[in-house]
């Protein structure tokens, strides 16, 4: 059974809960910063578990969510162009543009719009279409954008002409940086993500720990990683230490994964980003590098002019900052719902509109 699993197993989980309740006896805001995280938080029903002086903030790490309104009007541009083969992972087909169309409407109007589990395939779908240009819509943090390295380097090597990538690549780092300085958030620690560190090591958030002085607790998706990284910050709170512990040993080594990284800056170099509901943020983004810039989507595709985008009624930027709950939103579960999203924190399981929708209204 699930709950025998050391990392679910009950007696654990309890024996963490009331180690946390005990340290607990003063308010800290807790932001953890991927979507997985989040989802596990509400599958596991955690934050309801955790004592009052305890309030999460759920941060901006769903690559789904964050994706700018500017990005999905490019690849809804691009996927009209006749002969065109536009293919993404399922989530960002079903995420609504400002005028409410989506690349699943599309697609059901008959154009080729194709949902890929890895961005290698797309390289059978050029091979076997040379007559067709084909776009991988790339969206991504620090733990995909290696693939797509390795897509790039597929591409060149092999000398397909008709593969090029819209891309919407983020770094967390900088993001979190950006939240925690802003004085709307207001958050005293951090859980980083387990899987992101694992690419990108943990001296970067050694740094950002002391930078921003704040406790960091690197962690898994399992409850007990949840619970021990939470019990980890508030230790760390109460003894005034400003450092990032490692507390998912088992896939995260301090020096990451080198070999992504040097892919990564290989074909990619730091942006100021556009974040959904954030804004732009400083060195927070990743786009190509000039010398493959021809593998550029919106070079081969995209006007100049830059779509008009409405401002969204949706209010996920409230959210990821701590300022609203989704329930606070008067648009969740009625006229946004998972079947009807009106903003993309309601169309992947990361989001956080969708993870409360599925776990808290039930
Ligand atoms: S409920 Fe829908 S509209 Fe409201 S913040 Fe969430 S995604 Fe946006």
């Amino acid at each position: 059974m699930w709950y025998e699993q050391p990392f679910r197993k009950n007696e654990n989980l309890t024996t963490l809960l009331r180690a946390i309740r005990e340290l607990a006896t003063f308010p800290i805001r807790i932001m953890e910063v991927c979507g997985g995280q989040t989802y596990a938080l509400s599958r596991y029903r955690i934050e309801e578990l955790l004592p009052d002086t305890i309030e999460m903030i759920h941060g901006p790490g769903c690559p789904v969510c964050v994706t700018p309104e500017e990005t999905v009007a490019r690849a809804i541009e691009i996927a009209r162009f006749p002969g065109t083969v536009l293919c993404t992972f399922g989530d960002m087909i079903r995420v609504p543009s400002d005028e409410g169309c989506s690349l699943q409407q599309l697609k059901a109007e008959g154009k080729d719009i194709r949902i890929l589990y890895s961005p290698l395939d797309s390289l059978k779908i050029a091979r076997e279409n040379p007559g067709k240009e084909v776009v991988f819509f790339a969206i991504g943090f620090e733990t995909t954008t290696p693939v797509y390295a390795l897509l790039l380097h597929e591409i060149i090597d092999k000398k397909i002409d008709n593969l090029t990538l819209l891309t919407s690549l983020f770094t967390i780092p900088a993001a979190v940086s950006f939240l925690a300085q802003d004085p709307e958030c207001l958050i005293n620690g951090l859980l980083a993500a387990g899987h992101v560190c694992s690419i990108t090591g943990t001296e970067t958030y050694e740094r950002l720990a002391r930078e921003l002085e704040m406790p960091i607790a690197i962690t898994g998706f399992e409850p007990a990683d949840l619970l021990y990284g939470i019990y980890r910050v508030v230790q760390l709170k109460t003894q005034g230490r400003n450092l990032t512990v490692n507390a998912y040993r088992r896939a995260v080594p301090a020096q990451g994964n080198p070999i992504a990284r040097l892919q990564t800056a290989r074909y990619f170099t730091p942006y100021d980003a556009c974040w959904r509901g954030l804004g732009t943020i400083p060195a927070s983004g990743l786009k190509l590098r000039p010398p493959y810039e021809q593998y550029d989507a919106r070079n081969r595709f995209c006007s100049e002019v830059k779509p008009d985008i409405r401002p969204s009624v949706c209010r996920a930027g409230e959210i990821m900052k701590g300022k609203i709950s989704p329930l606070r939103c008067p648009l969740f579960g009625n006229r946004c719902t998972p079947d009807t999203p009106l903003g993309a924190s309601m169309v992947s399981s990361e989001g956080t509109c969708a993870a409360f929708y599925r776990y808290k209204t039930n």
